[in-house]
């Protein structure tokens, strides 16, 4: 399901399979979803845009909950460690996986216009990459690619 190519659809039902993967994800791992992480998770969902971690603070707080930065944080680097979200550092923002339970690589169609994000996995990318880096001896820390342009609906 790619949302830039499908505007508009039915985002309940990508809600609805994101937080069914979450909890079949967490039971497989062994990890445990908390009140907070799982509200954390639903608010990355709210849309196909990356959403930054203080935007998030202040709808947490805006739904009662008392979350200081550092919460906040904490209940991200839990959703990234899990594979439920990915971490978009050109924009340092975050969206939603909708398949954590396959082990993948992710590259990301950002549109500059209206911010969405698709997740792609184009085959043989990161593995490209990877044996260059071999190749020039260089250390890959963060193996995410980020193509900025403008989508289909925006163009
Ligand atoms: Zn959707
Ligand atoms: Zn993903
Ligand atoms: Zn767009």
């Amino acid at each position: 399901m790619n949302p830039l190519t499908e505007h508009p659809h039915n985002h309940d039902a990508c809600i609805h399979n994101a937080l069914v993967s979450a909890a079949a994800t967490c039971r497989d791992k062994g990890l445990r979803m908390t009140r907070l992480r799982q509200q954390v998770l639903e608010l990355v969902w709210a849309s196909h845009a990356p959403v930054k971690a203080y935007d998030l603070l202040d709808q947490l707080k805006s739904l009662g909950f008392n979350s200081a930065p550092p919460t906040v944080y904490r209940a991200l680097d839990f959703l990234l460690g899990a594979g439920l979200v990915h971490r978009i550092e050109s924009l340092n923002a975050y969206i939603g996986c909708d398949h954590p339970q396959q082990d993948h690589s992710a590259q990301f169609f950002i549109c500059d216009r209206c911010l969405s994000v698709a997740e792609v996995d184009v085959s043989g990318v990161n593995a490209a990459l990877s044996e260059e880096a071999g190749r020039c001896g260089f250390c890959i820390q963060s193996p995410t690619v980020e193509i900025h342009g403008i989508c289909q609906s925006c163009r």
